[in-house]
């Protein structure tokens, strides 16, 4: 082979090796809650349920898009094997990095490096439920995860549970700017937002109002900084409200809901990936 043709040769194969493989950007879906402790409840749906269904249809949406590599926490059968694997493992290693998380960030609040935020009031999560969400953003962070998408429904505290409150629309919380995935995570909050504001009214809750709220106590969110990644968690309604009252109008709704977050966290990476700097949490 001549020199030349050498150098052809070589030409021809540049472009084989110098398209960069695109990498897939890991998601982490969480339905919220779980069998043992459901969250809240309205005429006999159950909040843990409502999010395992949407959380599927959006596992089901970003499995067909390559640009995403998707795991979710649990589905109908429970917690996934290697959840409930990871948790069982490594208890000890979770209760231990909650102490020491919790006795770094204590201390960045008494030097005064860090104020503490006054958030919106949430149900405290049993010690089984801590451990767990703890540990979901210790799996995250070994396993690379890019995003970690939290799925909910809404209440607050009331009397007449049977009856249907007062509040309604969705709500975005990010982690408050204190917590080291504050930067990351805004961004990603405000795409999913935009999207779900096509179709959805803010929570009229006034501490919600904002639409996306900024949170430093949810462990879902990286509380005591326990998360690099980037985190949202999405209130997608107040339980009680007409446009679920129905199995029917339910599903429609999630169908939607689904397949916004979807377009949201999509056009979040399409737009991170149009910046010079490298996506990955
Ligand atoms: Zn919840």
């Amino acid at each position: 082979m001549s020199l030349s043709n050498l150098f052809i040769l070589l030409l021809l194969l540049i472009p084989v090796f110098s398209v960069s493989a695109k990498t897939s950007v890991k998601v982490l879906i969480v339905p919220g809650h779980d069998d043992g402790s459901w969250g809240t409840e309205f005429l006999g749906v159950k909040e843990a349920d409502m999010n395992v269904k949407l959380a599927l249809m959006l596992y089901d949406r970003l499995k067909q898009d390559k640009n995403f590599e998707v795991f979710i926490t649990r589905d109908w059968n429970g917690y996934k094997k290697e959840f409930a694997d990871y948790f069982q493992n490594n208890e000890e290693v979770i209760l231990q990095f909650i102490k020491n998380s919790k006795e770094k960030f204590d201390d960045k609040i008494r030097n005064g490096e860090v104020e503490e935020f006054e958030n919106v009031y949430h149900n405290d999560a049993s010690d089984g439920m801590v451990l767990k969400l703890y540990g979901i953003n210790k799996w995250a962070d070994e396993n690379n995860i890019g995003a970690v998408i939290h799925i909910h429904f809404n209440d607050y505290p009331r009397t007449k549970t049977h009856q249907r409150g007062k509040y309604k629309g969705f709500a975005v919380y990010i982690p408050e700017e204190s917590l080291k995935n504050s930067k990351a995570s805004s961004p990603l909050g405000f795409f999913v937002f935009n999207s779900l504001f096509k179709n959805y009214y803010i929570s009229d809750y006034k501490k919600e109002s904002g639409g996306v709220v900024p949170d430093q106590s949810l462990i879902a969110l990286g509380a005591n900084n326990t998360l690099n990644t980037r985190s949202v968690l999405i209130e997608y309604g107040y339980i009680y409200e007409r446009i679920f009252s129905t199995y029917y109008k339910r599903e429609a709704q999630m169908k939607r809901m689904a397949k916004q977050t979807y377009e949201g966290i999509k056009k979040y990476f399409d737009y991170l990936a149009q910046k010079p700097h490298k996506i990955g949490a």
